[in-house]
């Protein structure tokens, strides 16, 4: 195919630029200028794999793909583009669970992060290392959350980090590229602001280790800097002492207000659950979406639609609380959970409570993740939306999005809604929130599933996205995506100046992550 010539006709055009090095450069450049092409694949298949995201709605076709066995080899692939006339762009890619071609990379090479594990028996051990006296973890920015988790619970008793994605399948690497957001943010902040040093080879092929006290401003950019300044190949994250089960509730409301009320008082709580998160669900959902959930039976779930149908309500809210426990306090957790209850307004009898163990609980996506795929629903297209809403503005949101343009949406996945605290953020990294003391993550998780829908689902996302405008919401996007420059000036705001000043200082051709669309490439 034409695409398959192309490739071939531009590597043979790296391999004969090689030639033109080796004519007038030292024989150690030519040696690792060799080495680096020799680890990138142009097969049919991985040059696909590398061409689509879990969105499902961006593809665009890479040079090749790069396989490193260590952080060097990344920086000898960064240094050998820029020692080309032409520099090739340069994406890391972690599981490529990005929606909008985040970690594609048109004409350039997409570095395969997971081969840095390497292949010895699968030995994570080896890049995950876990110091009980230090109460961290060193982490390769490839590793899936999932194998972190695995890892700290066999040190010390059990200890594991504090926050999480509510999906553990994804890379250190690319939470912390945009923030990591979860249910025990409202308490720690965002997984970037558990991490306490990084390993990150810069867009001038450098490899620098950065803290809060060493070469600072590097690490302040590369946190919720969604690739742009730097690969970060190892993180330090703290680790707390990992409890073993967990009081999994969910409460339902059908007025927004109490709803909301509820949640601001659980995350102002410095005791209460240690988890929390909220959904909406909309008439349609409820009387036409799936019959059974992880969480709810068919029974509750036919109770929860005769709900809507009795109040009236447009939608039906939950927050969904944890309680963590162990051994110790397995003997008053029922009764804490019951004090805690009794402070909140949910509807009466509408409380349900699972008690599950803690892997458990932090893996419940990947266990849905196995009913999508086995249901042909998993490797579909996801035109996600996700945006932080500011908590004064939270209700009209509500009228206006949910009551308003959603109101008859078709039930095409999850819609969730859950306020956390600013002062848990650190506004020296990159990751951008709005400017009150406590903001909601909503987050539009739908799929397209029929034909159609892609289409329809963009539209409504549009339509969200004008209404926050003209109403003057104050959203900001996460997990942002924007078609124009002028549109990402708006989203970083007063940082912009210093997020392209350090894009000057430490990725000056700007051959990274250009799937994110935010700096024209040099080439
Ligand atoms: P990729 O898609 O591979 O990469 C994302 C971006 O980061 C790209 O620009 C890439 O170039 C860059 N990048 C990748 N690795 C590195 C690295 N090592 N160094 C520097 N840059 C790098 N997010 C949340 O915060 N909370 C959630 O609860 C949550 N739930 C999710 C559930 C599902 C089912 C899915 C699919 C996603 C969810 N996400 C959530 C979003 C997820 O955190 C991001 O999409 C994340 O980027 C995915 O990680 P990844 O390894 O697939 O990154």
């Amino acid at each position: 195919s034409l695409a398959t010539f192309l490739i071939v006709t531009s590597l043979f055009s790296t391999a004969s630029h090689l030639g033109t090095l080796a004519s007038g450069a030292q024989p150690d450049e030519d040696l690792s200028a060799l080495d680096v092409v020799s680890k990138i694949r142009t097969d049919w298949g991985s040059i696909v794999r590398a061409s689509l995201d879990f969105g499902h709605i961006v593809e665009t076709t890479p040079m090749g793909v790069f396989h490193p066995a260590s952080p060097s080899d990344i920086s000898a692939l960064i240094r050998f583009s820029l020692s080309q006339p032409a520099p090739f762009t340069v994406s890391p890619r972690g599981q490529g669970h990005s929606s909008r071609g985040q970690a594609l990379a048109s004409g350039g090479i997409v570095v395969d992060m997971p081969s840095l594990q390497g292949h010895n028996g699968g030995d994570h051990g080896r890049r995950v290392n876990v110091s009980v006296d230090g109460m961290y973890v060193d982490v390769g920015g490839e590793q899936l959350w999932i194998d972190v988790l695995a890892a700290t619970l066999r040190h010390g008793g059990g200890l594991a980090p504090r926050v999480w994605t509510d999906y553990l399948r994804i890379t250190v690497g690319g939470t912390l590229s945009n923030a990591g957001i979860g249910g025990q943010a409202f308490r720690h902040g965002p997984q970037i602001s558990n991490v306490q040093e990084l390993d990150v080879v810069t867009g001038t092929g450098d490899m620098i280790t950065c803290s809060r006290s060493q070469n600072s401003d590097l690490f302040f950019a590369t946190l919720g800097g969604l690739g742009q300044f730097g690969v970060i190949t190892r993180a330090r994250v703290g680790l707390e002492p990992a409890p073993k089960r967990v009081k999994w509730v969910r409460l339902a409301y059908s007025d927004v207000r109490l709803f909301t009320a509820d949640q601001e008082l659980l995350i102002s709580k410095a005791a209460g659950f240690d988890y929390v998160e909220g959904q909406v669900q909309l008439n349609r959902t409820l009387t036409e979406g799936r019959r059974s959930s992880s969480f709810f039976s068919a029974s509750e779930l036919a109770r929860l639609a005769g709900l809507t149908l009795d109040t009236g309500s447009a939608a039906i809210y939950y927050i969904e609380g944890a309680m963590y426990y162990d051994g110790y306090s397995a003997a008053t957790v029922d009764q804490k959970l019951e004090a805690l209850l009794e402070e909140l307004s949910f509807l009466p009898g509408l409380v349900f409570i699972r008690d599950v163990a803690y892997v458990q609980f932090l893996d419940r996506v990947g266990q849905e993740e196995q009913k999508l795929r086995s249901a042909g629903a998993w490797d579909v297209p996801h035109p996600w939306l996700n945006l932080f809403v500011p908590k004064s503005r939270i209700h009209e949101f509500d009228a206006g999005v949910f009551k308003g343009i959603l109101k008859d949406a078709k039930p095409v996945g999850l819609l969730l809604m859950y306020p956390m605290n600013k002062n848990k953020w650190d506004n020296q990294m990159t990751a951008m929130t709005p400017d009150e003391d406590v903001f909601y993550a909503v987050g539009l998780l739908r799929s397209a599933m029929g034909p159609g829908d892609l289409e329809r689902l963009e539209k409504e996302n549009e339509a969200v996205l004008g209404f926050c405008d003209r109403a003057g919401i104050g959203c900001k996007q996460y997990l942002p995506h924007y078609a124009s420059m002028d549109a990402w000036r708006q989203h970083f705001g007063n940082k912009w100046s210093w997020v392209a000043e350090l894009k000057a200082k430490y990725d000056p051709k700007a051959i990274l992550s250009p799937g994110q669309g935010i700096f024209p490439s040099a080439r």
